[in-house]
């Protein structure tokens, strides 16, 4: 574990880079599904970062939520977006995990948050998801082993009891990449979620992307994004994911029944490697994996500590 009094720089921030969604091509059964998918991903979101913490140099308090806000919608769609949500302007709780400190502490859906630690998380600025991202960030700089509190609009105090975790917030998107991460933050499209029925597979695609921040692939590719060096951060990515899934309880297979049964790759690019190699990469790691631990003891994945230099 890491220590908790850090403070990221603005700018990664702003690198969160929301996006504003429409739901005017929604059917009625739009918000809701959307709710049902925040919750599916806050529940694998929150098992592999929380089982996995012991591997993570970054550890942060997983609350065991995800957050929205209204402003995420266009304005013509936020009535609709607020009678799912019961909630009014401000971060609002958009989905609990069951026994997660969110859940304990007594927050439920549509619940607003006004502030963290007492430190207020309603900038000035009117991005759609920048008091979502204010309250990513202000976790960041609180000790994951110790209990901290969540105050709501109307004053209420909440106290989160700890549960440390990899640091990586998570959120259901309505456009954009189908699903990506920048450093802290997991995302993936309400459409992807919605074509992946089986919770392990949705697993397999969030253990990969987690991977991705575990492994500081932005830092670490910097400004060279040559094709070679993202196609090797694919292959550390699949290959910890592995471990992160098996540790979180999770059959590490299901990423080879993934990438199987889904025909169409996530991101057409030269960048990505074929199916067929990532299958592969995936099948020999489950072995290598299964080789190391042949003793029973759950040793720590050798990538974490010595990742191969980027070429
Ligand atoms: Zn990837």
């Amino acid at each position: 574990m890491s220590h908790p009094a850090r403070s990221l720089p603005f700018a990664l921030l702003l690198a969160l880079s929301p996006t504003l969604a429409t739901a005017s091509d929604a059917r009625p059964d739009y918000y809701p599904t959307l709710a049902d998918q925040q919750t599916r991903l806050a529940i694998v979101g929150y098992r592999l970062t929380t089982a996995n913490a012991r591997w993570c140099d970054d550890v942060t308090p997983q609350p065991g939520w995800i957050l929205g806000d209204l402003r995420q919608f266009k304005p013509g769609d936020r009535a609709a977006a607020s009678k799912i949500y019961q909630a009014g302007d401000g971060p609002f709780i958009a989905a609990v995990v069951p026994g997660s400190p969110a859940d304990l502490a007594g927050l439920t859906r549509g619940t607003r948050i006004a502030a963290i630690e007492g430190e207020a998380v309603a900038p000035a600025d009117s991005g759609p998801t920048i008091r979502i991202d204010t309250a990513i960030v202000k976790l960041y700089t609180i000790d994951p082993t110790a209990s901290w509190t969540v105050t709501d609009n109307t004053g209420r105090l909440y106290r989160m009891p700890p549960a440390p975790g990899c640091a990586s917030a998570f959120r259901v998107e309505l456009g954009g990449a189908q699903a990506a991460a920048n450093g802290i933050l997991v995302r993936i499209t309400l459409k992807l979620a919605r074509s992946i029925a089986d919770d392990e597979e949705l697993a397999a695609v969030v253990a990969h992307e987690l991977a991705h921040n575990i492994l500081r692939h932005r830092d670490r590719l910097g400004t060279d994004r040559s094709a070679s060096r993202l196609r090797q951060t694919e292959f550390e990515a699949d290959r910890l994911a592995v471990w992160l899934m098996t540790d979180a309880g999770y059959d590490p297979a299901a990423a080879i029944r993934f990438w199987n049964r889904h025909e169409r790759p996530l991101v057409r690019a030269a960048s990505h490697p074929p199916r067929s190699e990532r299958i592969a990469a995936i099948e020999s790691e489950i072995a290598a994996m299964q080789a190391a631990r042949s003793d029973g003891a759950a040793t720590r994945p050798p990538l974490i500590d010595a990742p191969p230099p980027l070429e």
